[in-house]
């Protein structure tokens, strides 16, 4: 399909943050994904302890269920809402603390630590602050990212890649002219020209 018509549009972070709190969030699953069940093992390639990113979070249900495996989990979310809201449905108590490197930013840290949440923009993480990581879940993030923001997305995730990790990534096929998005939709040529 011709992908143009979705190549101009622009959600900015104040629209999803208001999309939480209206509850316009149809993307949350309360449910964890099957595919990530089905390719745990290409994740974790069968080690324990691992730090798994989750870009563009929401309050995926996901993060507890791997941190509930053993592995430690970070996150990162425009919404302080998403982010609250997933400690609360979980019952997880948590502490919060600014982050010096980001003005505006703050992270939440579940009490047994192995739960990070960053609230701010992913654009504001680089691997000094944030750490690198093993496995990355992609869910409703690379197809939630502006397209004119995609190859720098993608860019900075590359640098927050361990030399031996994975990277789980879930895109949507459809006829972008029928839908303006987002989830946006991201070609396979562009996923492979966009990660190389
Ligand atoms: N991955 C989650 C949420 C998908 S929806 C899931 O599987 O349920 C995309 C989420 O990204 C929304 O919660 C939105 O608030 C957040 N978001 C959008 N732009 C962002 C940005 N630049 N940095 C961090 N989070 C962002």
């Amino acid at each position: 399909g011709d992908v143009g018509s979705q190549m101009d549009r622009v959600v900015t972070e104040q629209e999803w943050r208001q999309k939480w709190e209206t509850g316009n969030t149809g993307f949350h699953k309360e449910q964890g994904h099957p595919l990530l069940r089905k390719y745990l093992d290409v994740l974790s390639n069968c080690r324990s302890g691992l730090r798994i990113f989750f870009p563009l979070c929401g309050k995926a249900v996901e993060m507890k269920w791997l941190a509930d495996m053993g592995h430690s989990v970070v996150g990162v979310e425009v919404s302080e809402q998403a982010v609250k809201e997933f400690f609360a449905e979980h019952n997880l108590p948590y502490s919060e603390e600014a982050v010096p490197e980001i003005s505006g930013a703050k992270m939440l840290q579940s009490t047994s630590g192995n739960i990070s949440l960053y609230c701010c923009s992913i654009y504001d993480l680089s691997s000094s602050i944030v750490g690198k990581f093993d496995g990355v879940w992609d869910r409703g993030a690379l197809v939630a990212v502006n397209p004119c923001d995609r190859q720098r997305y993608v860019s900075l995730m590359i640098t927050l890649m361990e030399k031996n990790s994975s990277y789980l990534l879930v895109t949507v096929s459809y006829d972008p002219n029928k839908h303006k998005g987002p989830p946006f939709y991201v070609p396979e040529s562009e996923i492979k020209s966009l990660f190389g």
